[in-house]
């Protein structure tokens, strides 16, 4: 590997890391530094790259590789050992200096850090443990840190990772197991699959002795996630959904991040030659939403996808979707139904349906009253009843569907 100075590293690592989707912070324990001790605080400040969480908040992390050697040859990875791109590699000390003056800089917020594996699995994750141990243990800080673990790693390394981590996460990287096995071959399941259940009982096991002894350490308070390849394998929507569903429930992973495969330079000839449509992890994200945040089962988000093809609709979300599918269901009454059918109504989100069921404890909800706790009206009304607004025969009317759906833009041929 060619001597390259730290800028030199810090643009290929950059650059190299920018695959990575899963680094959203959602969760993460609020800690700071205006005691005047340590350094470093989860909130504030502008940065490098910018990570959306759920709520809206945005953080700014410095999301880099320690290397972009790897031993393996995951077809779809820009990183794989017979591509073709220029190497480079950080040491555990460089990464730590560039973290602290980064921060001090008030360039970021935390640090977003992943590797290729260089030599074995376990050299890595030491590797990728000392940045964090020395950052909390040697420098006191307190910003945001997300560890990416290696998954054949030994257990006892990756419970290190969620000792100094906010947020660890292991990349299940393929929706099924014959994509894995057909395009990481030097990847398994079992080893993945193995390596969440043990973070998983770590978080657990450490949440259990925080709540019984004040001093017992904390194990990635921001829980753990994974990201998926979209569009790389043969996997359709329905499989998609399913199998973040089951790591939901299996592994109480905080977030499943879906990321559209992208052709890659030098592309191995096993790989689709186009990405999939970027509405399709769009509507991924929409299904995602609708079982961590709305109630719905996995068979009902299931039960909008094609018969056929097992793909979600493109041209709508998957929550009007299922409400078209189903609209003997609706109207439904916003003064008497229970929750979980409020939050079936289309443009309804949970936030609004709060401050409609706090409502209506002390009057009769107006078709106004639902206006105000939403962004557009014009979407709900053929599916609710309220005080003054019943929609007739329009929930049966066959072109329901052209009339609340957004109308086909033309594109700008050159636009930029
Ligand atoms: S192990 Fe990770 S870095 Fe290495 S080739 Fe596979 S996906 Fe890329």
């Amino acid at each position: 590997m060619a001597q390259l100075d730290i800028s030199q590293k810090l643009t290929i690592l950059a650059d190299a890391a920018k695959y990575d989707a899963s680094c959203a912070s959602s969760g993460a324990k609020k800690r700071d530094s205006r005691d005047g001790t340590g350094i470093g605080s989860i909130t504030g400040g502008g940065g490098i790259c910018h990570a959306y969480a759920p709520d809206g908040r945005c953080i700014s992390l410095l999301k880099i590789l320690l290397t972009n050697s790897c031993i393996f040859d995951c077809h779809y990875c820009i990183n794989r050992r017979s591509s073709n791109v220029r190497r480079a590699r950080f040491t555990a000390p460089e990464v730590v200096d560039l973290t602290l003056n980064f921060y001090r800089r008030n360039y970021i917020e935390g640090l977003f850090l992943s590797s290729g594996i260089i030599a074995s699995a376990n050299y890595t994750m030491e590797q990728i443990v000392e940045v964090a141990r020395s950052l909390r243990e040697d420098h006191d800080f307190r910003g945001y840190i997300h560890l990416k673990t290696i998954p054949n790693a030994d257990a006892e390394l990756i419970a290190q990772a969620g000792r100094y981590a906010d947020r660890v996460s292991i990349n299940v990287e393929l929706p099924t197991r014959q994509g894995l096995e057909r395009l990481a071959p030097e990847k398994s399941e079992t080893q993945i699959e193995g390596a969440m259940a043990d973070m998983a009982t770590v978080i657990e096991d450490g949440a259990d002795a925080r709540k019984r002894y004040k001093s017992a350490p904390r194990y990635a308070p921001a829980g753990q996630s994974t990201q998926m390849i979209i569009g790389a394998d043969a996997a359709n929507d329905r499989d998609i959904v399913r199998r973040a569903s089951g790591l939901y429930t299996r592994f109480k992973l905080k977030r499943v991040y879906y990321s559209a495969f992208s052709p890659i330079p030098d592309a191995s000839a096993v790989l689709p030659l186009q990405r999939p449509p970027m509405q399709r992890e769009h509507r991924l994200y929409q299904s995602d939403w609708l079982i961590r945040c709305y109630d719905f089962s996995l068979a009902e988000v299931t039960s909008v996808a094609d018969t056929a093809t097992g793909m979600l609709p493109l041209d709508i979300d998957p929550k009007l979707a299922w409400a078209l599918k189903f609209r003997g269901q609706f109207p439904v009454d916003v003064n008497r139904a229970p929750r979980e059918m409020l939050l079936r109504i289309p443009g309804l989100g949970p936030t609004a349906v709060n401050r409609l069921l706090k409502a209506r404890r002390y009057r009769s909800l107006r078709l106004a009253d639902v206006a105000r706790a939403t962004t557009s009206v014009k979407k709900l009304r053929p599916f609710i009843i309220c005080e003054d607004w019943r929609p007739l025969a329009l929930t049966d009317s066959a072109d329901l569907k052209a009339l609340i759906t957004p109308k086909p833009k033309q594109m700008e041929l050159f636009a930029v």
